[in-house]
């Protein structure tokens, strides 16, 4: 059993060779298009060294088999959810230093500084052009009115992205209220969630919806790829609102790992991540929204209009995850 263990031990740290000075380990759900930039301009700057292991799934279980013995400093996630997992499995440890309450807006950091924000991106509207007036969508709650009967497309109502939506639906209106809007935007579908983001822009493209939930910076994406430009030429984005104010943003962050091997550089590592010079390649990298004051969104981006984030810590989101999982359940969202 004993030697298993340090074979495996050995195993990783041959995978990912670290523990020495001028080091830091990271493990990545963010693809290396977006995070290599950001690491050359770390190590340029500091002369640290960073180790990336890029994962699609299972962080959470590599970290707890890795136990203390993890080469890993530091986590790079989209979403709440994702974060507040490694969080909830008590595999981070909290970090408060100036430079990263500063950069970091209190709505999108861990009151306790056990994860960071780092970019935002808004779930937003897209609407046809030619077959939505941009004044009808409105409020988020609005999209369970009948008017849109047969007009909607959304991806798995068990995605991340849409279970944070519900989520932040439940904060704004209680379970019962976001139980009954779920159900209605589910008569509004115009076929049964599928796809990703990018798939509902299509199918608005085709003609087979008017209107699709999906992320903001999606929008950048198609209309870098010469397929998908036209797809993105036939919507609108548009801001809803909840009711009571705000429109749903969700994050990219970072968390320190509990048994960080190289705790010092990882934090140089989190700090740099907020500041100006990393911002601006995120913002325009991935066309997400820059968090830290002063920097500012892609110029594509300032293209779709301003809008007024939701003010609610994303903590409070995370934690209607399971009743948000449960009430889509219930409505069937995806049957
Ligand atoms: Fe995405």
């Amino acid at each position: 059993m004993y030697r298993l263990t340090c074979a495996t031990a050995l195993m990783l740290s041959t995978a990912l060779p670290a523990m020495a000075e001028g080091v830091v380990n990271i493990y990545s759900y963010r693809q290396p298009e977006l995070i290599a930039p950001l690491t050359e301009a770390f190590t340029e700057e500091t002369g640290i060294e960073v180790n990336v292991a890029y994962l699609e799934k299972g962080m959470v279980e590599r970290l707890q088999a890795e136990g203390d013995r993890s080469p890993a400093d530091m986590v790079l996630t989209v979403d709440i959810s994702r974060l507040s997992a490694v969080v909830d499995a008590g595999l981070t440890q909290p970090v408060e230093t100036e430079t990263l309450t500063t950069n970091v807006p209190a709505q999108y950091r861990d009151p306790d500084g056990n994860w960071y924000g780092l970019t935002t991106r808004a779930r937003i509207v897209y609407a046809s052009k030619d077959r939505v007036d941009p004044a009808e969508v409105t409020t988020y709650e609005d999209l369970a009115d009948p008017k849109w009967e047969g007009r909607i497309c959304t991806r798995s109502g068990t995605h991340a992205y849409n279970v944070a939506l519900t989520s932040a639906v439940i904060e704004h209106q209680g379970e019962e209220a976001a139980k009954e809007w779920l159900q209605g935007v589910k008569n509004n579908l115009a076929r049964k969630p599928q796809g990703n983001d990018r798939a509902q822009v299509k199918a608005i493209w085709a003609g087979e919806c008017d209107i699709a939930i999906g992320n903001t910076y999606y929008m950048g994406k198609m209309l870098e790829d010469p397929e998908q430009t036209e797809w993105a030429n036939s919507v609108n984005v548009l801001f809803p609102e909840f009711e009571d104010g705000g429109t749903h943003v969700n994050i990219s962050g970072v968390a320190l790992t509990k048994s960080a091997p190289n705790k010092e550089n990882a934090i140089k590592m989190m700090e740099f991540l907020t500041s100006p010079k990393a911002q601006e390649i995120y913002a325009h990298a991935n066309y997400e929204y820059p968090i830290a004051e002063g920097t500012e969104a892609d110029d594509i981006v300032k293209g779709w209009g301003t809008f007024t984030a939701d003010e609610t810590n994303l903590m409070a989101i995370a934690a209607h995850r399971a009743a948000a999982l449960k009430i889509t359940e219930e409505v069937d969202f995806d049957g």
